[in-house]
């Protein structure tokens, strides 16, 4: 499954744990917020390991090819 991946920068607190999860998904800005570098940079494992992992749920995954939410969870 391929993942469109949202960062809310607005409620990311800079804990990192998506880097951690996904090194090469994820890197932290100047700002110390999470960007996306490369969506397809882990596997879908880790990047929803990430997601779930982030303490405040900052991280938005939607299936690309059904454009479903599929984290948070409904
Ligand atoms: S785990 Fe969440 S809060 Fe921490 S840097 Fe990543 S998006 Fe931001």
């Amino acid at each position: 499954m391929a993942y469109r991946i949202e960062v809310l920068r607005d409620v990311c607190i800079g804990a990192a744990t998506c880097v951690a999860d996904a090194p090469n998904v994820f890197e932290m800005d100047d700002d110390d917020k999470a960007i996306v570098i490369d969506p397809q940079g882990d596997s879908d494992e880790d990047v929803y390991s990430a997601a779930q992992n982030c303490p405040v749920n900052a991280i938005i995954l939607i299936d690309e090819a059904t454009g479903e939410q599929v984290w948070p969870e409904g």
